[in-house]
């Protein structure tokens, strides 16, 4: 066993194929045993339910290297609990939690070596999925699927430091009121690829999405949930809401900040017109851990957040900090956060 020769510190967020993926396969209304691949596509039927009516959904963790050559993930848990939340809406059958967990030890020792190193900034992606795989043509799903884990090396998220970003205010919506924005299904991303697409045009780094039923309220961008810091520092305010999914690093970053920042933290229905309030504002998802918005732009009306646009502000930076330290093993960890894969 030895790293792989790559130059961790230049990586992007790119695929990279990696030695190993898992594989489990549902039939006759039961999981396989599940094993690791060397082979990284799939054959299917062109009938196939995920292609026809998009029957999926995803996770996504990482695998990190810590300080003393630990190879841990963070919350593996709490990914396992949220995809058995997104194949229950999906109709779908769960994966086991215990053996999803299993399964990421599994698949993430079987490429160690791929894990980057310790400084690097650059980590071991993990993307769990599942999908219906047999044929279907009237509307209904499938009855065979396949659970599946991919494992590819992404680069440091920030390079040469945190640049704020410029949001825009969209006038499309993310999820419906009742509809599926709490789940991880790759449809809310499909939807999302026109607006998203539409920003980067515009010259917008993220749409930040309100609430659909009256447009008031704010909710979450495409793929990363909203904080808000005010009262000079000492609050952090994020938006309640069924439609907004529930993200680790969030639920993560408001425990730090309540238990070991000692802020008050509110999680409730956000209006639009409180942002302005704001006095640092971010994202939150595990690609970046937290990305600070500098200012928003709001059909011609910009709002811009105090920390500014050079680098995170001061409670974000600590949150951030706070949150990467536990992650790498600076910090001590609450319980059960850091889930440590031993590689023999
Ligand atoms: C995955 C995702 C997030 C971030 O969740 P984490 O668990 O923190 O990675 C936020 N919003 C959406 C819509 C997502 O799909």
């Amino acid at each position: 066993m030895a790293l792989k020769d790559i130059d961790w510190g230049s990586l992007g967020f790119s695929y990279v194929e990696t030695d190993y993926s898992y594989v489990s396969m549902y039939k006759d209304g039961k999981w396989d045993e599940g094993t690791l691949t060397k082979d990284h596509n799939i054959t299917m039927n062109e009938c196939a339910c995920v292609l026809q009516y998009a029957q999926t959904c995803f996770e996504g963790l990482k695998a990190y290297r810590t300080e003393d050559g630990k190879i841990v993930t963070f919350r593996p848990d709490l990914n396992a609990d949220r995809m058995i939340d997104s194949c229950n809406r999906l109709e779908m059958p769960a994966f086991p939690k215990e053996r999803f967990i299993e399964a990421v030890e599994q698949v993430v020792k079987a490429n160690a070596d791929w894990v980057p190193p310790y400084g690097s900034g650059a980590t071991l992606y993990i993307r769990p999925f599942m999908f219906g795989y047999n044929s279907v043509i009237g509307v209904k799903p499938a009855e065979e699927y396949m659970f599946r884990i991919l494992v590819t090396p992404v680069g440091p998220y920030f390079k040469g430091g945190a640049k704020p970003v410029v949001v825009r205010i969209p006038d499309f919506d993310r999820a419906a009121p009742h509809g599926t924005g709490g789940i991880k299904a790759g449809l809310n991303y499909a939807m999302s690829l026109h607006p998203i697409m539409e920003a980067h045009r515009e010259g917008y780094s993220e749409n930040m999405y309100l609430d659909p039923a009256t447009r008031t309220k704010v909710e979450e961008t495409g793929g990363a949930n909203i904080i808000f810091i005010k009262d000079g520092g000492k609050t952090l305010v994020t938006p309640k809401s069924d439609s907004i999914l529930p993200s680790i690093t969030r639920r993560s970053i408001c425990y730090i900040a309540e238990h070991i920042l000692g802020m008050n933290v509110e999680h409730r229905a956000v209006m639009f017109d409180e942002v302005k309030e704001a006095e640092e504002m971010g994202l939150c998802g595990t690609a970046a851990v937290i990305s600070p918005v500098g200012q928003i732009h709001d059909h011609g009306n910009v709002i811009n957040i105090p920390s500014g646009m050079d680098g995170m502000g001061p409670t974000i930076k600590k949150l951030y900090d706070t949150l990467t330290g536990i992650q790498m093993g600076h910090l001590e960890a609450p319980e059960g956060w850091i889930h440590e894969i031993k590689v023999d």
